[in-house]
């Protein structure tokens, strides 16, 4: 079965939300009478993750999780309404600092000049994911968006996968799945029989794993390539 498409994750591989969030923080905390330490910014950046897959797991909405995690990071408690100005506070200086990876745009480009489709699965809200690549200029580029929202199942249960593919029409078999996310992007998706490449700009690893990029650029060295 040849490769006919390329599934992206949107977060730490084509949108550089790592920066944008440290940005975003840096900026906000000094606004709402708080030092912007490498402390403050380490826990905020630590209760993302909880919440969220709170989030993804059903258990809250989306707003709601929001609340949590700022509830958890100031200690204090406050009416919904009050929370949610003060998130949209760091959600302004978040959203100032978006951008896409230098590569991203070119790689898009080199995958449809292949002749291959481009889609995006990612573990963000549909909402905010599509407006990330409307504001970076890759909404074009980047083809059919899979959330959570939609599949309603997260990575890395293999079914994200699976189902994300037959909306596209495309056969798991087809399909190169690409992330910087190892256990979310490469092994779920090779259990849900894609191919699956490791997008690691940082070089962290793992280091055994066959199919590892340092940069989207490099998406034509991988043994599945046409
Ligand atoms: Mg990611």
């Amino acid at each position: 079965m040849s490769l006919r498409g390329v599934l992206l994750d949107l977060d730490g591989t084509l949108f550089d939300h790592r920066s944008a969030a440290d940005a975003g923080v840096r900026a906000w905390l000094p606004s709402i009478g708080l030092p912007a330490t490498d402390e403050a910014v380490a826990r905020w950046t630590a209760l993302e993750e909880p919440h969220l897959a709170a989030w993804r797991a059903g258990t809250v909405s989306y707003p709601e999780q929001r609340r949590r995690r700022l509830r958890e990071f100031l200690g204090t408690d406050g009416s919904d309404a009050e929370l949610d100005a003060v998130f949209a506070g760091y959600l302004g200086h978040y959203e100032a600092a978006w951008r896409a990876f230098d590569d991203a745009a070119d790689a898009l480009r080199m995958i449809a000049a292949a002749g291959l489709r481009t889609a995006v699965l990612t573990n963000g809200s549909a909402v905010q994911q599509n407006r990330k690549l409307a504001r970076t200029g890759l909404s074009g580029l980047a083809g059919p968006v899979f959330t959570v929202d939609g599949l309603g199942v997260a990575k890395p249960h293999p079914d994200a996968f699976r189902r994300a593919c037959r909306s596209w029409g495309l056969a798991p078999g087809e399909v190169l799945s690409v992330g910087d996310n190892h256990a979310l992007d490469v092994v779920a998706a090779r259990a849900a029989g894609l191919h699956a490449a490791h997008l690691d700009r940082p070089g962290l690893g793992p280091l055994d794993e066959p199919c590892r990029l340092s940069s989207l650029r490099e998406l034509s060295s991988c043994p599945v390539w046409p």
